[in-house]
């Protein structure tokens, strides 16, 4: 597997406080990677240790197979969710100032930040202040300026806090434009739902340790708890036996005569799979037949909670 990020061992400590310990991560090349944590978990720790903010105690970090050194600076692009632009400044002054730190030159950010601008039609900001947009609208220009040097690497702190549900979305498709375009992402986020909307893999931190990582369906499908949703077409009678066979969680009410529309636990009995329809269709036609993963959200309760418990 070819990794763009990798980090080994990793610890990090702060006076007696160990932030990290012993974290070990591989984010494969061009993927969406969710950090995920509750707070205190050491996710921002972890982002700092990428971006040379902080060094590691212990372990290693490699980006691309080279161990992490200063020259990856220009390949990493980070937009942290305490965000500050200077408030006096104009705004395309500003975004100038921040593109040629990451090592772009003035004519190129020109070009590259008008174009940005341009595709977010926000061309009439360049000439304002900092302190004349809302906090949306300074994220938007922070974002630019996150992407603008096209960094191998993106690390996006909560990049939805604070957007409206239109601009969110606007975030969203470009972040997954940027992952087309060969960047590999890392974003970190307490909203589970973009979680299963955008990321392909996740890693849960809790406590300074690592306790869940993977491919985001693989995980869902390990956490799966035999649950489905089904459609049947059947009687009073037939539904009646079938409740021996399977635990009902809900019915739902349904305007379509004979047609029931429920939530249900398979018991071991019941068999995993195309046997599990098989008894179900013993009960009545199966319109629809699907099944009901658990969400991230529950999942991310459920596994902090275990490793609490396992104290
Ligand atoms: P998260 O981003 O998951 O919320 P952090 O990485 O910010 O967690 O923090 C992890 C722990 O490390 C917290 O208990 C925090 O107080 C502590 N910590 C972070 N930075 C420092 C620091 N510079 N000095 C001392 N403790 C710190």
């Amino acid at each position: 597997m070819d990794y763009l990020l990798e980090a080994k061992e990793v610890v990090k400590r702060y006076g007696n406080y160990t932030a990290l310990d012993h974290v070990s991560l591989a984010v494969p090349k061009g993927c969406i990677f969710g950090l995920l944590g509750p707070n205190g978990a050491g996710k921002t720790t972890f982002i700092r240790i990428i971006n040379q903010i902080t060094a590691p105690d212990e372990g290693s970090v490699f980006i691309k197979g080279e161990r992490l050194s200063r020259e990856h600076i220009y390949d990493v692009g980070y937009l942290p969710e305490e965000r500050g632009l200077y408030r006096n400044m104009k705004v395309g002054e500003q975004a100038l100032y921040l593109a040629q730190l990451k090592g772009l030159s003035r004519a190129e950010a020109t070009k590259r930040l008008h174009g940005w601008f341009a595709k977010f039609g926000i061309d009439s900001w360049w000439n304002r202040k900092v302190s004349e947009l809302s906090k949306g609208m300074q994220q938007k220009i922070q974002f630019v300026v996150t992407v603008l040097h096209k960094p191998g690497l993106l690390i996006f702190d909560e990049p939805f806090s604070g957007f409206d549900p239109i601009n969110a979305q606007l975030l969203k498709d470009e972040i997954l434009e940027l992952k087309k375009q060969g960047a590999t992402i890392i974003f970190s986020t307490h909203n589970m739902a973009s979680v299963e909307e955008i990321c392909d893999e996740i890693a849960l931190i809790n406590k300074s340790k690592k306790i869940l990582d993977g491919k985001v369906e693989d995980i869902r499908r390990n956490f799966s708890d035999n649950i489905y949703e089904v459609a049947l077409y059947s009687d009073p009678e037939r539904m009646a036996a079938l409740a021996s066979q399977v635990d009902i969680l809900e019915e739902n009410p349904c305007d379509v005569p004979g047609l029931f529309t429920l939530k249900v636990k398979m018991n071991a009995g019941a068999g995993h799979g195309n046997p599990m329809l098989e008894t179900l269709m013993r009960y009545g036609e199966v319109k629809d037949f699907s099944e009901k993963l658990p969400s991230m959200n529950d999942i991310f309760i459920q596994t902090v909670k275990q490793a609490e418990n396992e104290k």
